[in-house]
């Protein structure tokens, strides 16, 4: 298989879908790689480390493009990276096909075949496929240092001849992934650290951490059979706000990270609760991009309102170019290498990953979630 690794596009990305060390592997696959130039330099990965890893630069994006019948990248591709795949030859990468169906369409009609990363089941077999967790990590890693960077506060305590400093107070929002992620990093900086979840499984793994569980009435089915969190009644999250307005006031940094899967992100800070808060507190929303978790978030941006600093901050995985990439790579590769066992293998679409994130084949669009998302939008234009 001629593999091919462009440099992504997305400006401000300093990642790249495939490091060197997995050109390797992918070579002793007896697998081709090409790779253009530069892909890996936002990450520091030079030109000479691929090609004596055994890739092929490819000088532009239309050469390798032209070259391969395979891409492997991060971001969803734009239109006119659509236009330079050749018909019938195969995508994976991240896709969010239910908000792009403008290029899932232009696939088809190209009869690319398209497998999107964040499909992949959560299943113990496929962890280390699992770009989603990966890179919520990293996210969650960042947002402390982040918070830490903008507070007019030590974290950790302080014992000193000028007096003792007490420890900062962080409050997590969410303990997913990233949320989990988030109370490590906190805990390791030396904050006193509390965290709510809707899903109650969690409390066991927010305690182990070190950090207090926030009281709430339990929630009953919580989570849907993939462990991801469903979608709360406008009721219980008015209660969630009371909750949460009640400890805000006492915390230093508040790091949101609550998300239900496919859909908008929750409201669990207000702009009423935004200026209850201590002077020069700070929020980090990783759900900016989702519509936010508190109400006055701005995608991309770090704002000041009432004097609290706000951090909306999109793509923070692109801040940590080195691991992000190691470990983008290492899920991709294991992702190709499952879909693609040998040489001359072809796609076994009865396999469950398989058909879980295949989303365009042959011409037609393959994953029943984005057809259904095709349909109603057929319907309202009739
Ligand atoms: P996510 O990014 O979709 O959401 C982040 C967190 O926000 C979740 O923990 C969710 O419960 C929480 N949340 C949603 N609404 C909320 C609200 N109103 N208030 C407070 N919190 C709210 O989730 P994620 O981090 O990608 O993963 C969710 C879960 O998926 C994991 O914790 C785990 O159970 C499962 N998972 C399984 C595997 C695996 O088995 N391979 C891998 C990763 C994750």
């Amino acid at each position: 298989m001629r593999i091919g690794v462009p440099k992504e596009v997305l400006e401000g990305e300093r990642r790249v879908a495939v490091v060197p060390r997995m050109v390797e592997q992918l070579r002793e696959d007896s697998h081709e790689v090409h790779i253009e130039r530069d892909a890996g330099k936002g990450s520091f990965f030079l030109n000479s480390e691929y090609e004596k890893a055994g890739a092929l630069l490819a000088p532009h994006a239309k050469d390798l493009y032209t070259d391969v019948e395979m891409i492997l990248k991060i971001h969803p591709p734009t239109k006119c990276e659509v236009e330079m795949m050749n018909p019938r030859s195969t995508y994976i990468g991240f896709l969010f096909a239910a908000s792009r169906r403008e290029i899932i369409r232009y696939m088809k009609e190209k009869s690319i075949t398209s497998f999107a990363m964040e499909c992949i089941p959560r299943l113990a077999r496929t962890q280390s496929m699992d770009a989603l967790s990966s890179m919520a990590s990293i996210a969650g890693y960042r947002a402390v240092l982040m918070a830490a960077n903008h507070l007019g506060k030590f974290f950790p305590l302080l014992m000193t001849a000028a007096g003792t400093i007490p420890p900062a107070k962080v409050l997590i929002l969410g303990a997913g992934v990233a949320g989990l992620q988030a109370i490590a990093t906190a805990r390791r900086l030396g904050a006193h650290v509390e965290a709510f979840d809707t899903r109650p499984a969690v409390r066991e793994q927010v305690e182990s951490l070190g950090a207090h569980f926030v009281e709430m009435e339990p929630v009953k089915d919580a989570e849907t059979a993939s462990g991801y969190a469903k979608e709360m009644t406008e009721e219980f999250l008015k209660k969630e706000r009371e909750v949460i307005g009640n400890r805000i006031t006492l915390n230093d940094v508040v790091i949101t990270t609550a998300q239900v899967f496919g859909g908008k992100a929750p409201i669990l800070i207000t702009e009423e609760m935004v200026k209850t808060m201590k002077r020069g507190s700070v929020i980090v929303d990783l759900a900016a991009e989702q519509g936010g978790n508190c109400e006055l978030s701005e995608v991309g941006k770090t704002i000041v309102k009432y004097d609290i600093v706000i951090c909306g901050e999109a793509n923070l995985q692109s801040t940590l170019p080195v691991d992000a990439s190691s470990m983008y790579s290492k899920n991709i590769v294991t992702f190709f290498r499952h879909l693609h066992p040998t040489k001359d293998s072809s796609f076994d679409f009865e396999d469950e990953i398989t058909k879980s994130t295949c989303i365009t084949h042959d011409g037609k669009i393959k994953n029943e979630v984005v057809e259904k998302a095709f349909e109603k939008e057929l319907n309202a234009h009739d």
